[in-house]
């Protein structure tokens, strides 16, 4: 009868993940879970760990101790042993199953919108060229880029290759999308395009797990938020509780004063 056994297993479940950089302690036991359907936010200060737990997820970046797993199933990897005796394309596998959309870009520049979406999924998904194209045309159009499939990235605007960037992640089925800052480096008046992609992802059920510092957003979109301070989860709840703003969390607060 406990409420533990009735709520339904985390999709994504990271447990007292713990890393240092040297002798600077960057996450400090950081637990949090996202279930399927979900999309939570995580904002804080710079310098908090939110990039950082964000590439651990990603297998970007190792960690020192704790667990994170997907549908149940260990993801990370805690130490340069462990990573050198999987594979690189087990590593490419894996990592498909966490789509990541960067704050740069990250596009191949030599490669065409259709061709940035299509090489995951010839390469890592075994798809065939022709089916590969056909994916890679459906999630343009779904991004609303149908019309720029054989453009290169330096013919679009900063917020059309952040969208073929999110069709990129999104066309190799992860279990989970990561978005960190994906708005970040744009300019404001194409900000609201990528957010709108984001929305109706979300809207569709994919579960996500993203860093922003569109507040105005992270209240709207977000399921619940996740509040990061030194390393650790300061505090975690719906968008309403965590950005009211007569939270008595000190930190929050004072973080929260910077977007009033
Ligand atoms: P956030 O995303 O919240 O701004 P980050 O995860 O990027 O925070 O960084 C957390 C801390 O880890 C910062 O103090 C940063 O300087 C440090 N850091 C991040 N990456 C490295 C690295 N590769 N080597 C050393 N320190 C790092």
């Amino acid at each position: 009868m406990s409420d533990a056994s009735n709520a339904p297993p985390a999709l994504l479940e990271v447990r007292d993940v713990s890393k240092a950089f040297g002798a600077v302690a960057v996450l400090r036991s950081v637990s949090l879970e996202v279930t399927r359907g979900e999309v939570v936010t995580v904002i804080g200060p710079s310098g908090s760990g939110k990039t950082t737990l964000l590439r651990c997820v990603n297998f970007l970046e190792s960690y020192d101790s704790g667990s994170i797993r997907i549908d149940g199933r260990e993801v990370g990897y805690r130490d340069a042993a462990t990573r050198q005796r999987r594979s690189e394309r087990d590593l490419a596998s894996m990592r498909a199953e966490t789509g990541m959309v960067f704050q740069g870009f990250n596009l191949f520049p030599h490669l065409t919108a259709a061709g940035n979406i299509m090489l995951g999924l010839t390469k890592v998904r075994g798809k065939s060229a022709a089916e590969a194209r056909s994916i890679a045309e459906h999630w343009l159009g779904r991004v609303g880029l149908a019309h720029k499939a054989d453009s290169l990235p330096a013919e679009l605007s900063g917020g059309q290759q952040q969208r073929v960037g999110i069709a990129r992640a999104v066309a190799m089925e992860p279990k989970i999308l990561l978005l960190d800052e994906i708005t970040s480096a744009l300019d404001p008046e194409l900000v609201g395009e990528v957010l709108a992609v984001v929305r109706s992802l979300a809207e569709d059920g994919m579960t996500m797990l993203m860093v922003t510092h569109e507040m105005a957003f992270a209240r709207d979109a977000s399921s619940r938020i996740v509040f990061m301070a030194d390393g650790g989860v300061s505090a975690v709840g719906p968008p309403k509780e965590i950005l009211a703003a007569e939270t008595t969390n000190e930190r929050l607060r004072s973080f929260l004063a910077r977007f009033r």
